[in-house]
């Protein structure tokens, strides 16, 4: 059996994002052995130096880091569950998408094992592995984190948010939820501007820089949140913040007003409930409590 290297490195899943991983370690000279579930997709790698394991329980063997990139929460145990006994003593890093609570689940899961268990979330998209501006966020074991940093330096800037292996992804979660709802609002406003034969690229470029300015409103947001108190004046009161115009604006020209409907249900909910005079920021109640 080859001796095993406390640098070596075990990668279990190459689909896009396991793929520039396993080529970022490669790329820096690190022993790294590789598994895929289909076959095939390790030859670009084993071309340029990393091992095929024959089976996942090989590819866990072959290291004491092994990082699982795999599909979703279901997928990592369906491969990992009937390995429990060779993950002991090691270090598992699952940078698969999960919820929160399953990221939990996997750690109480993983000391079971005697495994050492850190959580990653990935805020970048494959070809930015290894590149500036890609960033992985990590939570549960610092030990893990702390003794593996070299390895991570390789994909991404990393952070590590704490013991509770469940933050990694709540903070991945909360990042997402901001840019779906921004892209949304993109949409929408793309979607009005169509039939007036504006194209999407002419609205990207003039939303690209608007947008980018009115995140200078976050800290100031932030700060009346975390102030708790929505009365503060100078800001713009949530009466005045009323959608309704632009709902009607926007169905007359023939397309859905829904990404500005919902923001004017938050508004709605805090002006039925007497808070209208105070800030915009309170809508964050809204949500905090749904139905309240
Ligand atoms: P892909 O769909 O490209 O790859 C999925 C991988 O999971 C493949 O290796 C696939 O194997 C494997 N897989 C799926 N189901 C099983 C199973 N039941 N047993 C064994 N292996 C299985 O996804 P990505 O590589 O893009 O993403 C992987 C993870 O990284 C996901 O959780 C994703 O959310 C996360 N991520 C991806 C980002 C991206 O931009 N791509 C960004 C941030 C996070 P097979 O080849 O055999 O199908």
């Amino acid at each position: 059996m080859p001796q095993i290297h406390d640098t070596d490195v075990s990668i279990l899943g190459l689909g896009a994002m396991g793929s520039a991983l396993a080529e970022a370690l490669v790329k820096a000279g690190m022993r790294t052995t590789v598994w895929n579930r289909s076959p095939g997709k390790a030859d670009a790698l084993v071309a340029r130096g990393a091992t095929e394991a024959a089976s996942a329980a090989e590819a866990v063997r072959a290291s004491r880091l092994v990082i699982v990139c795999l599909f979703d929460h279901d997928s990592v145990h369906e491969v990992l569950d009937p390995l429990v006994d060779d993950l002991a003593g090691r270090t598992l890093v699952n940078l698969t998408t999960t919820k929160p609570e399953q990221a939990r689940q996997s750690a109480v899961w993983a000391a079971q094992a005697k495994a050492d268990y850190l959580d990653g979330g990935i805020m970048a998209v494959p070809s930015m592995i290894g590149q500036p501006g890609a960033s992985i966020l990590y939570s549960g074991s610092e030990k893990a984190y702390r003794e593996n940093t070299a390895v991570f330096e390789q994909w991404a800037a990393g952070t590590y948010y704490g013991e509770d292996a469940g933050l990694a992804s709540l903070y991945d979660f909360a990042l997402l939820s901001a840019m779906y709802v921004m892209f949304a609002g993109f949409m929408q406003g793309a979607a009005m501007l169509a039939p007036a034969g504006v194209s999407a690229g002419r609205f990207a470029e003039m939303a690209a820089p608007w947008l980018t300015a009115m995140t200078g409103e976050l800290g100031g947001y932030a700060e009346v949140i975390d102030g708790g108190d929505y009365s503060v004046p100078g800001q713009q009161s949530l009466t005045f913040s009323n959608l309704s115009l632009f709902i009607e604006a926007i169905a007359e020209e023939g397309v859905s007003p829904e990404p500005v409907a919902m923001v004017q249900r938050l508004i709605q909910q805090q002006v039925d409930a007497g808070h209208g005079t105070d800030g915009f920021a309170r809508i964050i109640e809204s949500i905090k409590h749904p139905g309240a």
